[in-house]
């Protein structure tokens, strides 16, 4: 089969060995002779997948036993209400960075009060804000680490004197973090962590139970925390799957070579972006985001070959997010160097042929 360099948005590439084990386990699940797919997520051998995933999430982020890991389905964006409804009493903070953030607000805005402290709506989300004050009678600070569709990530967190919450959705383990100047991270599987189809929670148990409300089961954080994750039916092959994920990445150099290796080829990319003069990136230099790389080509009528000359070199999923247009190319953690450098022996061919 040829290989397709897979530059997708997620559900993302995944790393080949994963895909392996994941494979074998829909046929044979440690030689129980049952596929994973049909096995009771109270078995023994599942309750071990499901600590053993929840765990990796604590080592990877330096949590210690203040925090609790569990799995949710519902994506993240059952988080955009979840978080409100379980930490939202007074009041909340939200800086807004993209139409992830802005989703994440409006879900705040219908459980109570809330205060967008910084926005770069007024640029089309084209950098992350930098100059803004933390309100310290809110509940706490929401940010977006990594805005997928347009493309920027931020750097440094923000110093935050109240519980900082962060939608890590698109670039958790990319890079060695201290977890525990979080008070939430929340991620959905599908970029650096697994397949779709669960959505990782990690809170500090102390800023829960503080609000008033009256929680239905199924929204309130304490509920999984008590039943271990296993409160109903877990969505038992994505977190398999991404517990592979995550444990191949622990075994393989860690957070610090996955930093590296990510850092190495967005830099080859956005080189290239700089140098030919086809293309343009489309955010602030400094708030670059090393998994999604946004660029436009400066003349639009160039696309049609353009897209034929990627299109026929393997290259799959560069088109912009719907939203925005252009091209993306989302390079997660399991995205080879070797792809990328497709991508840029194209855009070259491509400026020999069009330029
Ligand atoms: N937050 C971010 C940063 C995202 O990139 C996405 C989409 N992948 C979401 C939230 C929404 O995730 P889901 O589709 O799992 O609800």
């Amino acid at each position: 089969m040829k290989k397709v360099h897979n530059f997708s948005a997620g559900p993302g590439i995944l790393p080949e060995l994963v895909i392996k084990q994941a494979a074998a386990a829909v046929l044979n699940f440690d030689n129980l002779n049952m596929s994973i797919l049909e096995i009771s997520h109270r078995s023994k051998n599942y309750v071990t997948v499901m600590d053993n995933a929840r765990q990796v999430v604590k080592d990877l982020l330096l949590l210690d036993d203040n925090y609790e890991v569990f799995f949710l389905g519902g994506g993240a964006s059952l988080q955009f209400a979840m978080v409100p409804y379980n930490l939202l009493g007074t009041k909340a903070a939200y800086i807004n960075t993209g139409v992830w953030s802005t989703k994440a607000i409006k879900e705040a805005k219908i459980i109570g009060n809330v205060e967008v402290i910084a926005s770069s709506e007024d640029k089309n989300f084209s950098y992350i804000p930098k100059n803004y004050t933390i309100p310290t009678d809110a509940d706490y600070l929401h940010i977006t680490s990594n805005n997928t569709i347009f493309g920027t990530q931020f750097k440094e967190f923000p110093k935050s004197p109240i519980p900082l919450v962060c939608d890590m959705s698109s670039d958790i383990f990319s890079r060695p973090i201290d977890g525990k100047q979080f008070a939430l991270i929340y991620a959905g599987a599908q970029k650096n962590m697994g397949p779709a189809g669960c959505t990782m929670v990690a809170v500090r148990k102390d800023v829960l139970g503080k609000t008033e409300r009256k929680m239905l089961s199924m929204l309130d954080y304490a509920v999984h925390i008590k039943a271990e994750s296993m409160y109903n039916t877990p969505p038992v092959y994505p977190v398999y799957v991404s517990m592979l994920t995550m444990q191949y990445v622990q075994a393989n150099g860690g957070l610090e070579l996955m930093e590296k290796l990510n850092n190495a080829k967005a830099q080859l990319l956005y080189n290239e972006i700089d140098r030919n003069g086809l293309f343009t990136g489309t955010v602030a230099k400094e708030d670059r985001s090393v998994m999604n790389v946004n660029f436009i080509m400066n003349n639009s009528t160039n696309e049609d070959a353009f897209n034929k000359i990627w299109k026929d070199a393997g290259v799959s999923g560069l088109p912009g997010h719907r939203d925005v247009g252009g091209y993306r190319a989302s390079i997660y953690n399991a995205m080879p160097i070797d792809s990328v450098q497709v991508l840029v022996d194209v855009m070259k061919l491509a400026e020999q042929k069009l330029g």
